[in-house]
């Protein structure tokens, strides 16, 4: 059982999100790990004190993230250790480093002062299994006590996450009889009712591996997961789920990589085929376009990109017919089209993408309410635009838009083109 503190008063007044708690529980239940509890305390001796003595009372790992700083408010390594009862002193190994970063650091800002109480950080709880810290100066720490262990770790993310992959994860996994092993099926293209009714079989006879469907944005994410003795039984055990989920949704599966997004699948597909692509936007004023470019090396596949928002810039650039627009209006199927294959020909693309709609909170009509949204899609001559009715505030159905284009466009790629995922 293990349970989680976050320390930091600005996480209690709202300034900043208690992002490495939903790190940490997530990567303990990737270990087998339970975690019934989560707290956050503030900077106060006190109240940190008697937060850590019930936390380590009744579980077996306590993991805490932040205040391991130089400063006098940074208590979170005294009180630990003052709770487990295990003196502090100096460890030169960790005073070495910071010795060392201070040096580095001095060598690139020579205006600043290093202060001292830097130092601070190299003091640890006798028997401390001390973590290095390649991205900061407060080392990661570890303490034993009769059973029980808590975990130090410093608080920016950026520290936290390499100190977890690097160094944490491989000692709780050797406390663990059991793993967790967890793969994901991205699905796109489907409801997350329709997605769930289409295995409900394999759900209602799950054991292990179980299925959980989880709803994202325009996508649905199926996380198989198997109670396993190590990571090789893990894999032997989710495999098979993986391809029956892979026969039952077909196309619909982008990938099966737990990093890879949406837009990672389309940018691949698109190098795969030697293509590159445009976008039009109105609605989404760009939003694809950055989520396109969002994809390392995205330079390969995407050079130009058109926000229209106004009908001038969509006859101006794209070249959309005046009669068009007056005729249908710029939420529209035909609208959305001339949008796609205009852009295509003015960036001399491969494949062209168009956004249309009405976003809200104004500007809905009876006949063209908040949420139409026209996505137009212009490859290798053939040009669709389909329409979509998303519902949701202006943010929800911007975002909507962009993940349906990004899945329509993926479609047409596949239909009109030899290379596949
Ligand atoms: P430092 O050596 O930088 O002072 P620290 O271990 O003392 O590190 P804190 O001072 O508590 O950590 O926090 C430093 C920064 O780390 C915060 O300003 C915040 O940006 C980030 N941070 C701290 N705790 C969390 C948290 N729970 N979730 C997300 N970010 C956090």
């Amino acid at each position: 059982i293990a349970e989680l503190v976050a320390v930091g008063t600005e996480i209690l007044l709202g300034n900043i999100v208690n992002t490495n708690s939903a790190y940490l529980s997530e990567k303990c239940a990737q270990l087998g790990l339970s975690v019934y509890y989560e707290s956050v305390v503030g900077d106060n001796r006190d109240r940190m004190k008697a937060v850590i003595a019930s936390a380590l009372d009744r579980s077996d790992v306590v993991i805490l993230s932040g205040g391991l700083g130089p400063t006098e408010d940074d208590l979170t390594k005294e009180v630990c250790a003052e709770v487990m009862g295990l003196p502090l002193s100096e460890d030169p190994h960790s005073r070495k480093r910071i010795e060392r970063y201070m040096k580095e650091y001095k060598k690139n800002h020579p205006d600043r002062r290093v202060t001292s109480n830097n130092y601070k950080q190299a003091q640890v709880p006798e028997g401390a299994i001390v973590l290095d810290n390649h991205n900061g100066t407060a080392p990661g720490l570890i303490l034993e006590e009769n059973g029980k262990r808590m975990i130090l770790l410093p608080g920016p993310p950026n520290e936290l996450h390499p100190l977890f992959e690097q160094q944490v994860k491989p000692y709780l996994q050797k406390l663990s009889p059991e793993i967790f092993y967890s793969r994901t099926v991205k699905l796109c293209g489907i409801g997350e009712s329709k997605a769930a009714a289409m295995i409900q079989d394999m759900i209602d006879a799950q054991t292990n591996p179980t299925i959980a469907p989880y709803a994202k944005t325009g996508e649905v994410h199926l996380r198989v997961t198997a109670r396993a003795k190590d990571e090789q039984e893990g894999k032997k055990l989710v495999k098979p789920v993986i391809r029956e989920l892979k026969k039952r949704f077909g196309e619909m599966v982008y990938t099966t990589k737990e990093e890879r997004t949406l837009e990672e699948a389309v940018v691949k597909l698109l190098k795969k085929n030697k293509m590159s692509i445009t976008c039009a936007e109105s609605c989404t004023g760009g939003l694809l376009a950055g989520r396109i470019v969002n994809v390392a090396g995205a330079s390969s596949v995407f050079q130009t990109g058109y926000v229209t928002y106004a009908n001038q810039a969509k006859r101006r650039l794209l070249g959309v017919k005046k009669s068009t627009l007056r005729e249908f209006g710029a939420v529209s199927t035909q609208t959305a089209k001339e949008m796609a294959s205009g852009a295509l020909a003015a960036a001399k693309a491969d494949v062209a993408v168009s956004i249309t709609g009405i976003a809200g909170p104004d500007g809905g009509t009876a006949r063209k309410p908040v949420g139409l949204v026209y996505i137009g899609c212009s490859v290798q001559g053939h040009t669709i635009a389909q329409e979509y009715r998303f519902s949701g505030n202006r943010e929800k159905i911007r975002d909507n838009a962009v993940s349906a284009a990004l899945t329509l466009t993926r479609r047409c790629i596949l239909e009109n083109c030899s290379k596949k995922e």
